[in-house]
This record gives structure tokens, C-alpha cells and sequence, in this order.
């Protein structure tokens, strides 16, 4: 479960200030997919990389599977950040590395062995598809297929809680239906839950069981899809 108790954020500048998040509160049950939308600048970045400590509150609390991360140690924090993937609109991959080397970053981060490593990158790549990719690098995929490898990596290590950055964002709307596809059956398969950031309804109408809308750092609606966007 991942729950915001009256978390607020404020970013200083030289000389301004800017409210990113105000006074928001919002529970995420186990096996969710929990859509967050709105316009750019509302604060949807600034909500979802708290959940994996990118950001810490200004004020407020956020509790990730009952632990508050700003008052884990080091090693806590290391601890629970495994527990947790993240996809990216642009999909942020090693672009000297191949498709392999790239899914295995977690793997050989979190120590563990060659044939390890060799068994379960093998396994994922076959799970998103892209078997015959596994020497290629990143500029030899299309946005689909980069996406997958990104996918295939934030999943490595069994994470409980995706968090999907504008993941389908930077592609097109045939390629977008197929990363939700696949963002879908992790979820049903896997019993991840899922935070789900973007601008478009799309998304939401697609995968989403709940939403929250945001507007200027605030949640200004919530509920289930049906009733905030289909029987208002
Ligand atoms: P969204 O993801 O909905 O586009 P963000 O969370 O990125 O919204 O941004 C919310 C507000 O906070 C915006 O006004 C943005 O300019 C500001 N902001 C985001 N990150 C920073 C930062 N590191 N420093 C200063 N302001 C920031
Ligand atoms: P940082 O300096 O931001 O901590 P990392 O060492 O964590 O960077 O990241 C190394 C690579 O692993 C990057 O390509 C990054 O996108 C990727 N990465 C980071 N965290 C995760 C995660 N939880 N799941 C999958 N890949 C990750």
C-alpha cells in the first residue's frame, strides 16, 4: 500500500518559490493500477518519485508498504528501493550497453551471479518479446521495443510497486496500446501494483481501475475511473 498523508512540497529558487504539491492525501491499495492525470507542471513527477524516495516532502508523510523512508536508514532505504521499479518516458537506457547488458544492471547491482543473471534476463526479455534482440543496442530498437527493455529491467528484481513515468508518452498511439498491454498483464500476472503518470485520457480509460486528477499541486478529484470520468 502506498498512502500520502497532507504531503506538501515546496521547491526554493534563488528568488521565487514554487508549490509543487499541496496538501495532498491518496491511499494505493495492493494490486492497483492508479492512474494520476494532468497538464504539465501539475505536480505528477514531483508525486510519483516520492514513492521511491527521489524526492522527499516538504511537509506530510508518504508510507510505502507501512514504512516512512524519511526516517529509514542507508541500508533500509537500499533495502526498500528493490522493492520498487520505475519506467521512464524516455526510457533511460544505458546506450553503450546491449539489450542484455542493460536488463541485467539490477541484477548485477543487487550481486547476483553470472549464470543468475543469465537465467533471469533471459527469462524477462522472452516475457516482453524481444528474445532476438538481446545483442542489439538501444539505437538499433524502435520506441516500442526500447520501452520494453525498460520494462524488462524495472521488473528484474520481482518489484510490489511499479511506478510508470509517462511511459507511453514518447510513442505512437499503435505502440502505446501494446505497452499498455504488457503494463497490464505484468499487473495480472505479477500482482504489481502500479502508479501511472500522464497527460492522456487514454491511458487512464485503458488500463486505470483509479484516478486522481490533479491540478496545480492538488488532487482535485478521485475515485474509480467510472465514476470520476464515465458517470460523473
Ligand atoms: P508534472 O509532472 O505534472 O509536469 P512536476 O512535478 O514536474 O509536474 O512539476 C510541478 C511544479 O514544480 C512545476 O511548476 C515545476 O516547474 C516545479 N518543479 C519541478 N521540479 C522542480 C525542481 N527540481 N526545482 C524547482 N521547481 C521544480
Ligand atoms: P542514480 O545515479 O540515479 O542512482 P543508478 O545507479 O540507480 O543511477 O542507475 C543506473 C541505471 O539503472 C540507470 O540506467 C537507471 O535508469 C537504472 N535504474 C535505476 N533504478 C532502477 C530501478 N529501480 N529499476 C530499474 N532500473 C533502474
Amino acid at each position: 500500500m502506498i498512502e500520502f498523508q497532507d504531503v506538501s512540497k515546496i521547491y526554493h529558487g534563488k528568488d521565487s518559490e514554487t508549490v509543487a504539491l499541496k496538501n495532498v492525501h491518496l491511499t494505493i491499495h495492493d494490486g492497483e493500477i492508479y492512474g494520476v492525470i494532468g497538464y504539465s507542471g501539475a505536480g505528477k513527477s514531483t508525486l510519483i518519485r516520492m514513492v521511491n524516495a527521489l524526492e522527499t516532502p516538504s511537509s506530510g508523510k508518504v508510507i510505502v508498504n507501512g514504512s516512512d523512508w524519511s526516517t529509514c536508514n542507508k541500508k533500509q532505504l537500499r533495502h526498500f528501493k528493490k522493492k520498487i521499479g520505475m519506467v521512464f518516458q524516455h526510457f533511460n537506457l544505458l546506450e553503450s550497453k546491449t539489450v542484455f547488458a542493460n536488463v541485467a544492471i539490477p541484477l548485477i547491482l543487487d550481486g547476483w551471479s553470472k549464470d543468475a543473471i543469465k537465467k533471469r534476463v533471459t527469462e524477462l526479455l522472452d516475457f516482453v518479446g524481444l528474445t532476438d534482440k538481446v545483442e542489439r543496442y538501444p539505437n538499433e530498437l524502435s520506441g516500442g521495443e526500447k520501452q520494453r527493455v525498460g520494462i524488462a529491467r524495472a521488473i528484474a528484481l520481482n518489484p510490489e510497486i511499479l511506478l510508470c513515468d509517462e511511459a507511453t508518452s514518447a510513442l505512437d498511439p499503435k505502440t502505446t496500446e501494446q505497452i499498455l498491454a504488457l503494463l497490464k498483464r505484468i499487473n495480472q500476472e505479477y500482482q504489481i501494483t502500479m502508479l501511472v503518470i500522464t497527460h492522456e485520457m487514454g491511458v487512464i480509460q485503458k488500463i486505470c481501475q483509479k484516478v486522481a486528477v490533479m491540478e496545480k499541486g492538488k488532487i482535485i478529484e478521485e475515485g474509480s475511473v467510472f465514476d470520476v470520468f464515465v458517470h460523473p
